[in-house]
């Protein structure tokens, strides 16, 4: 990943925090500019990224840090979550509620992908909604774009309107209407023309197709990796041809996908598909949780955070904290720590959810926590009797074996957890030292 991401640096600033409990103004100001920085690389524009932060301001400061996170994990969540709710409802489909042939109207720049996402609409109504479709190619500006949209057809099994040579746009949207609804169909999807910015007369040419052929939908196709003119392109073709909905391609390169906050802010209209390949079928649903995370590029801390407020009793961690600090872990806090890893999806789980932790990972990994073990390891602590696992000290040779056999172990097993339990505990004393932060962001561990 080419940038650094959002949850890395929100640790840098929040997480030396040691004190718990609500975000100050202060905490969030500094987090704020992380989070306008981080938008910014994502090809957010200026303007959408200020009213974005300033309503996760509102949001954030006052707001209660769940005990087993930190400062800035909490912050990463609530600026996904504001996210989520500005990039709009999950998914909304093409709406075909209208007496057919139902028109849909793709209009955008050149090169945006208009021509490919109409053969995926097309492909996908006719397979997965059992439409008979009809497409048609309003671009006679490019001379090979009609030619393109009749092979397209063909590969995938689509019908397209004959090309007459020489047709105006709108003689060519009116021949579509009467194909359409003649042939029986019950969608027709009109392909216009775009050119490689906005301008006046292409304004004008959408705006005469839209009088002519009464499209129910007017799906503005953008590429995702535009930058900060996806604010003016959205706008203009919203004011001057008024559009239903958007559909960002090239989702699959490694944009992050900016443009859909900026474009959806702007216009207040609904993400309604995403391209996602070269191919036919290379066309999803819009899931705005997904772009968040993308948008943030931040691993899947929001999960966690979700995870750990549920699966972690916040009093306990608390207790816990208590006890590193001190230099006190035995083998029963071993055994907590233990079980709340395995609810948090085993160590492998957890560790794939963390960001930034790559230190700590090589020494978890040293010590072998795999997911397995996990268990083998609980099941060995809980052959001890109580003293032994609040005193290791007193496992001698003869103890060990008797604890091996009672978990179906060996003795080497036995050392290793104990060799274990040493460095951890050790781990434990030396974070517990260290203002709070690597433990918060092992969600108490
Ligand atoms: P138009 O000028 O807007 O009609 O654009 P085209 O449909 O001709 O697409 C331009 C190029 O972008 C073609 O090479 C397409 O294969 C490619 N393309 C379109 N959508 C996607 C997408 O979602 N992902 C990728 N990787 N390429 C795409």
């Amino acid at each position: 990943d080419m940038f650094e991401s959002l949850s890395d640096r929100l640790s840098g600033i929040l997480d030396s925090l040691t004190r718990r409990g609500a975000l100050s103004d202060a905490d969030v100001t500094a987090a704020l500019r992380e989070v306008r920085r981080a938008l910014i690389e994502a090809d957010v524009s200026l303007d959408v990224v200020r009213s974005f932060t300033d309503k996760v301001k509102n949001r954030a400061v006052g707001h209660e840090v769940v005990k087993s996170v930190t400062p800035g994990q909490m912050v990463v969540k609530i600026v996904h979550d504001q996210l989520v709710e500005m990039l709009g409802a999950e998914g909304e489909p093409i709406d075909l509620n209208a007496p057919a042939p139902v028109a849909i109207m793709m209009v955008g720049l050149q090169g945006s992908g208009k021509t490919t996402t109409s053969g995926k609409i097309a492909l996908r109504l006719t397979k997965r909604d059992k439409r008979k479709v009809l497409m048609a190619s309003l671009d006679t500006r490019r001379p090979a774009a009609q030619e393109q949209l009749k092979v397209l057809g063909e590969q995938t099994g689509i019908d397209t309107l004959p090309i007459i040579a020489g047709q105006s746009p709108t003689q060519i949207a009116k021949r579509a209407e009467s194909a359409a609804r003649l042939g029986g169909y019950d969608v027709v999807i009109l392909d216009t023309a775009g050119r490689t910015h906005i301008d006046e007369p292409l304004m004008v040419e959408m705006a005469e197709i839209k009088a002519i052929a009464n499209p129910h939908e007017i799906l503005l196709v953008a590429d995702s990796l535009t930058g900060q003119d996806a604010v003016n392109l959205a706008k203009s073709f919203d004011e001057r041809v008024g559009i239903t909905g958007l559909v960002l391609t090239r989702m699959d390169g490694d944009g992050r996908g900016g443009a859909a906050l900026s474009m959806r802010a702007v216009t207040g209209k609904p993400v309604k598909l995403i391209g996602t390949g070269e191919k036919a079928d290379a066309l999803e649903e819009f899931h705005p949780a997904r772009i968040a995370d993308r948008i943030l590029g931040m691993g899947d801390i929001v999960s966690l955070v979700e995870k750990a407020s549920e699966a972690i009793d916040a009093e306990q961690a608390a207790k816990m904290a208590k006890k590193f600090k001190k230099g006190e872990f035995d083998l029963d806090d071993l055994s907590e720590q233990l079980q709340q890893m395995e609810k948090l999806g085993g160590m492998s789980g957890m560790l794939g959810m963390l960001p930034g932790i790559g230190k700590m990972k090589k020494q978890l990994e040293a010590a072998n926590l795999d997911d397995s073990v996990i268990k083998r390891q609980r099941a060995i602590i809980s052959s001890m009797t109580k003293k032994e696992r609040r005193a290791p000290k007193l496992l001698n040779a003869s103890r060990k074996k008797r604890i091996a056999a009672g978990s179906g172990t060996e003795v080497q097993d036995v050392n290793k957890l104990l060799k274990m339990h040493r460095q951890m505990a050790d781990m434990m004393k030396a974070m517990g030292k260290k203002k709070g932060g690597m433990m918060g962001a092992l969600g108490g561990m």
